[in-house]
């Protein structure tokens, strides 16, 4: 217990991105005073968005876990100003389209409209199709859990979890084990194969994809209207309301550490901030190898980064457009329709599927009849070497040179926007890399992968006092839900040490 005359501790957080606001947030509710350091000029990290000939690009959520009224997650995003009980979400009713040979299959939010939509296409597939909507239905009982980190969990925490997730063991035990490129092949016909190989990466575990598409389908995955921008901006308004103070363009060097206790930063200027504790959101590449000597790298990270097939990270390359208002609309396709491509070649790798994603559902991204559209090719570690084997010059040449590419591609398989569509924007994994010090340029942390073991760290680094890790690699695959929850358990770890109780 403090007397009035101590003075208030501070916090000095690195990294103004969803688990910095959140740590932030978290830890003026707990009493402290607190710091945000951000390399940028604006907040929100990897969940951002920017403006380009007067459009919005919005480039984060597609799906936002945690929309439900009820769950633990969806108090937490209200807690830090993300959504509120007048939230308004985007009206989509679906996950994704896939087309291939002029034929589509939609993921729809119904699940017995897809089941019906499945088994009409491949007839051959329906047992299997069935299978895999009754392990959806299953899957909307995995709920992340937001109120304490697990390893303050008691047996209670454990019975309670157990229940409402029953029949969830059943969805691990059959896709836990398996690749999305393997479940695809217990499908006869060549589109649901597509379908399933889509949206993830082919060598993520088979279940990372029901339980997404299951969040999508529960309806507590949403995606809040005004775009990911908007909400970053809605948690750093939250944190200032309550006093907190966020220092942009102050990129942090490294952590100080003394006789084994973090005693603030040291900023790139070279100027040094005293903490009493440090929460660093960043990557923890960047973490473990620059703010900090990589010699305290936990050796659940160091397996993985030594094991790159093991342990993929994943980023795209992207390019934005606008088109028609009225794109793809009222064709009985989702938002975003994945589409064969002629091959696009990056570095050795040729591509031939690309989805084409319409953002006319928010009024933020239309101007004047017209609507962004968003196109992106998956890119993992290999991509990330070549793109960065490239001099300045050959990199943007080949920026040029794909983007035109794939608007040829829009061009074929929507003929009706071939005159006017304009192109507006062109991104890399190297633009997460310069924009985010992401690693790899990856936008999630470490994917999931039968040969890998979830990647968790515990937010604490052996050897140093008064430093909570948080952010969205110490928990894979990482995302928002992690980012967010991340930043508030740092703070409830910090309470712990201190013999406070830890529910904030
Ligand atoms: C295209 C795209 C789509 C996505 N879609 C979804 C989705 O639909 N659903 C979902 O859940 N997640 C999605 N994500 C992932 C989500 O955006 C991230 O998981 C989340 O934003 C990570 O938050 P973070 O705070 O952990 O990390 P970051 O956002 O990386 O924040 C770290 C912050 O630290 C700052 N920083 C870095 N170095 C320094 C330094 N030296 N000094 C000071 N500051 C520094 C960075 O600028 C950044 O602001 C998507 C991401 C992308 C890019």
């Amino acid at each position: 217990m403090r007397t009035s005359n101590e003075r208030t501790e501070k916090v000095v957080v690195i990294g103004g991105g969803i688990a910095g606001l959140s740590a932030g947030i978290y830890a003026l509710d707990a009493g402290f005073e607190v710091e945000i350091y951000e390399k940028n000029r604006v907040p929100g990290g990897e969940c951002i968005g920017w403006n380009r000939k007067g459009y919005h690009i919005d480039n984060c959520i597609h799906w936002l876990t945690g929309t439900k009224k009820g769950t633990e997650l969806y108090d937490v995003w209200k807690r830090v100003g993300a959504l509120s009980d007048d939230t308004e979400y985007a009206a989509l009713d679906s996950f994704y389209t896939s087309t291939y040979n002029g034929v589509s299959v939609t993921l729809w939010n119904d699940l017995k409209k897809t089941e019906e939509e499945l088994i009409k296409v491949s007839p051959e597939d329906e047992e299997e199709i069935k299978k895999f909507i009754q392990h959806v239905e299953y899957s909307k009982q995995c709920r992340i859990p937001a109120k304490k980190p697990m390893d303050m969990w008691g047996i209670r925490d454990y019975i309670k979890t157990g229940m409402t997730m029953k029949d969830f063991p059943k969805v691990m035990k059959e896709f836990g084990k398996i690749s999305l490129e393997d479940y695809a092949k217990r499908f006869k016909s060549p589109l649901l194969q597509k379908m399933v190989t889509d949206y993830l990466p082919k060598s993520y575990s088979a279940y990372a994809f029901l339980v997404s598409y299951a969040t999508m389908a529960d309806g507590n995955g949403n995606i809040p209207m005004g775009a990911s921008l908007q909400m970053s901006l809605r948690m750093e308004k939250k944190f200032k309301d309550k006093g907190g103070v966020i220092r942009y363009g102050c990129g942090v060097d490294k952590i100080n550490v003394e006789n084994k206790i973090a005693t603030g930063v040291t900023l790139e200027d070279g100027s040094f901030v005293a903490a009493d504790y440090v929460i660093p959101t960043v990557d923890t590449a960047l973490l473990f190898g620059r703010m900090l000597s990589k010699d305290y790298l936990p050796k659940e990270l160091k397996v993985a980064y030594e094991d790159e097939k093991a342990y993929p990270a994943t980023s795209g390359f992207q390019v934005a457009f606008a088109v028609d208002e009225n794109f793809n609309r009222n064709k009985g396709v989702s938002e975003t329709v994945f589409i064969d491509i002629d091959p696009i070649k990056i570095g050795d790798r040729l591509f031939d599927r690309m989805y084409v994603k319409a953002y006319g559902y928010d009024p933020v991204c239309v101007k004047d009849g017209r609507q962004v559209i968003q196109t992106c090719i998956t890119q993992t570690d290999e991509d990330y070497y070549y793109w960065k084997s490239l001099s300045r010059e050959e990199y943007d040449v080949l920026k040029d040179r794909l983007s035109k590419e794939v608007e040829d591609r829009i061009k074929k398989a929507f003929p009706e926007v071939e005159s006017t569509i304009e192109f507006l924007d062109a991104w890399t994994p190297l633009t997460y890399e310069r924009y985010c010090n992401a690693y790899h340029g990856s936008y999630m942390s470490f994917i999931t992968t039968p040969q890998g073991k979830q990647v968790k760290m515990k937010g604490q680094v052996k050897g140093i006092k008064n430093l909570y890790v948080a952010g969205q690699w110490t928990s894979a695959p990482g995302g928002l839900p992690v980012a967010v929850t991340s930043g508030k358990f740092a703070v409830q770890r910090i309470l712990k040490s201190q013999h406070r109780d830890i529910d904030i």
